[in-house]
C-alpha cells in the first residue's frame, strides 16, 4: 500500500551570516547543513524513529515535515499529494489540521492562562470543528477520556501548572488528537518526563495509533525508548541517515559504528549486543554542522575509520540486506 509519508531527498540549508569583512574580501556563502538529502518512506499506522544526538538534524526534519520550514531542496508527500506545492491559505490550512506535533515541553506549547478546557477548545475553534458549544464540548470531553484524564470535569477548569507533567502531556497528545489527524510528529515527546511514567506515555501513544489510526514520526536521542515504540528506525548523523531499518533489526544487529556506539551509550545495555558494545567507545563530540567533515561524516569519531578512503570519499546509503540500509564503506566487514 501507499506509504502514509514519503520524503525524498530532503534538504535544508542554513546561511551562515558573513560579517563585513568576509563580504569585503568575498568569501563564498556558508551553509549549515542541517538536512543533507533524506529518503525514508512511513507506512499506515507505523511508528518511525529518527534517532541522533542533538544538532544532527532531527528536529529540522520534524519542522520540515510539520511545514513550519521551507526545504532547500527535495520532496515530502503526505499521502501522495506533494506538500511542497500547498500553497493557497486553505490547503495549507488543513494540511495543519491533518498533521499535528506534540512537543517536549509541553508547558512552553500551552498558554498558561488557558484551562484545560480553552487548551482544548482553541484548535477546534481555529479549524471550525463543532458547530456549537455542546457539540465542542462533547469532543473535549472525549479526548481527554481518550488519553485517561478522567473524569474529565475534574480536570476541565484546570490550569496547566495545576496538572503533572504526564497529565501535562497527555493533554498535549488530546490537543493533537481532537483534531482527527493522518500524522503525528513527535518530537522528544517523553524526555523531560520521569523516567518512571515514560513508557506509559509512550504505551498511551501506541493505543492510540490503533485506536485513531495515526502514525508517527518519532524523533528521539534515546534508542531505549525507540527501541519500545518504533516500527522503523533511521539513525542521523549531522544531516544524514547513517542506518534505518526495522527496529528490532537496527538494534539486534547494527551494522554502522554510529548506531553501535549510540547503542553502547544506552544505560541498561541489551544484554545479548554486549559482545559488540564492549569494543566500541566513540571518539569526540558531534562536529559542528556548518564544517561537516569531508568523506565520511563520523570518520573523526570513528575507530574503523580507513585512511585515503572514509576521509576523503563520502559513503551512500545502501540496501545492505532485505530493508536494512546503511551508510559506510566497510559495511558487513567490521
Ligand atoms: Fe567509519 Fe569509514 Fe564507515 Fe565512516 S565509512 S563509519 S569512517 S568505517
Ligand atoms: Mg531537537
Amino acid at each position: 500500500s501507499e506509504p502514509v509519508l514519503k520524503v525524498e531527498n530532503l534538504k535544508k540549508y542554513f546561511p551562515i551570516k558573513r560579517g563585513l569583512v568576509d563580504v569585503l574580501k568575498g568569501k563564498p556563502e556558508r551553509h549549515v547543513k542541517a538536512v543533507d538529502g533524506l529518503t525514508f518512506e512511513i507506512g499506515k499506522q507505523e511508528v518511525f524513529a529518527l534517532v541522533g544526538e542533538s544538532g544532527c538534524g532531527k528536529s529540522t526534519t520534524g519542522k520540515l515535515v510539520m511545514k513550519l520550514l521551507e526545504p532547500t531542496d527535495g520532496k515530502i508527500y503526505l499521502e501522495g499529494k506533494d506538500v511542497t506545492e500547498l500553497k493557497s491559505k486553505e490547503e495549507v490550512r488543513e494540511y495543519r489540521r491533518r498533521v499535528q506535533m506534540i512537543f517536549q515541553d509541553p508547558f512552553s506549547s500551552m498558554n498558561p492562562r488557558f484551562r484545560i478546557y480553552d487548551v482544548l477548545e482553541e484548535p477546534l475553534l481555529i479549524h471550525g470543528i463543532g458547530e456549537t458549544r455542546a457539540e465542542r464540548e462533547e469532543l473535549i470531553y472525549k479526548a481527554l477520556e481518550m488519553v485517561k484524564i478522567i473524569p474529565p470535569e475534574d480536570y476541565v477548569g484546570r490550569f496547566p501548572h495545576m496538572l503533572s507533567g504526564g497529565q501535562r502531556q497527555r493533554v498535549a497528545i488530546a490537543r493533537a488528537l481532537i483534531l482527527n489527524p493522518t500524522f503525528i510528529v513527535a518530537d522528544e515527546p517523553v524526555s523531560m518526563l520521569d523516567v518512571s511514567i515514560r513508557a506509559e506515555v509512550l504505551e498511551l501513544m501506541k493505543d492510540l495509533k490503533e485506536k485513531m489510526g495515526v502514525t508517527y514520526l518519532y524523533i528521539t536521542h534515546d534508542l531505549s525508548t525507540a527501541r519500545y515504540f518504533a516500527d522503523y528506525i533511521a539513525v542521523m548523523y549531522l544531516g544524514r541517515i547513517v542506518e534505518m531499518g526495522p527496529a528490532h533489526v537496527v538494534i539486534d544487529n547494527p551494522i554502522h559504528p554510529y548506531t553501535r556506539a549510540l547503542l553502547a551509550a544506552v544505560p541498561e545495555p541489551i544484554p545479548e549486543r554486549r559482545e559488540i558494545i564492549k569494543e566500541l567507545p566513540i571518539k569526540g563530540e558531534v562536529p559542528n554542522a556548518a564544517n561537516v567533515p569531508a568523506g565520511c561524516r563520523f570518520h573523526p569519531r570513528c575507530i574503523y575509520m580507513e585512511k585515503g578512503l572514509c576521509d576523503t570519499k563520502h559513503p551512500q546509503l545502501i540496501e545492505y540486506e532485505h530493508n536494512h540500509w546503511v551508510e559506510c564503506w566497510l559495511a558487513g566487514k567490521i
